[in-house]
């Protein structure tokens, strides 16, 4: 799967996109990301990306020419992953559908997607009325720019890829696999500082267990999502 990540920041992902998961998915070849800083398409001598918004507001505007550019260099680029010009691009912004597991598990799937990292007030509104296929957030709150949003987005989706956890940390049993939190976890050792794990973990009997397990799961989800997964 390849995703090109559209990012004046494009410096933000080196730490996170080294580590743990995403690098065993980028090293098994399951997972390529390229990023595009889309300033080299800045049409000033000061590599400037944004101006004043019309009408007058607080904060500045992605101007649409880099972003366009960037784009038109994508789709030449990418051409192979998709037909016409449906261009894939996806932009992140705080008022886009909300990002779950559900659109994870849906992403995980493509071969190819663009996110575009936004900064500053917005973008040109153009951008998304005539660029953007598809508009995501990550949740009902305002971060600076869409880099920790994309950080967040790959992340949930190289876990996704076939081949890329073992079966040890398999996501089927995460929370939100099936709509349900996941279960309490106790490791040794068996009591700390007087406190206990739970006896039928002890037991050794797998029906037992998983019963438990199982009436945790709708225990929590309840709890925290409200959900009643007897219904
Ligand atoms: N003025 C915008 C609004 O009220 O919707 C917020 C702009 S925000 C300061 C700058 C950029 O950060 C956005 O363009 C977007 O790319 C990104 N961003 C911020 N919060 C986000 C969220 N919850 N989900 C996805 N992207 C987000």
């Amino acid at each position: 799967m390849q995703i090109d990540i559209l990012t004046l920041f494009p410096k933000m992902f080196e730490s996170p996109f080294a580590e743990g998961i995403i690098k065993r998915a980028i090293d098994k070849e399951k997972l390529s990301i390229d990023f595009l800083n889309f300033r080299k398409y800045s049409e000033d001598n000061y590599g400037s990306v944004d101006d004043y918004p019309y009408g007058g507001a607080a904060g500045m505007i992605l101007k649409p020419e880099p972003i366009f550019k960037a784009v038109d260099e994508l789709r030449e680029k990418r051409k192979e992953y998709f037909n016409s010009d449906q261009f894939p691009l996806y932009y992140l912004t705080p008022q886009g559908e909300k990002f779950d597991q559900e659109m994870a598990k849906e992403l995980s799937k493509k071969d190819y997607f663009a996110l575009l990292a936004g900064r500053y007030k917005d973008v040109d509104y153009r951008v998304r009325e005539h660029l953007v296929r598809r508009e995501i957030s990550i949740g009902d709150y305002v971060l600076s720019g869409g880099e920790l949003p994309a950080m967040v987005i790959v992340d949930a989706i190289a876990r996704l890829q076939k081949g890329v956890l073992s079966d040890f940390e398999s996501a089927e049993t995460d929370s939100f696999h099936n709509q349900q939190i996941d279960c309490p976890y106790y490791t040794r050792p068996r009591e700390y500082r007087g406190y206990e794990v739970p006896e039928v973990l002890l037991s050794g009997n797998h029906k037992k267990i998983a019963d438990w397990q199982e009436k945790k799961r709708k225990e929590l989800t309840k709890k925290f999502r409200n959900i009643n997964l007897n219904e």
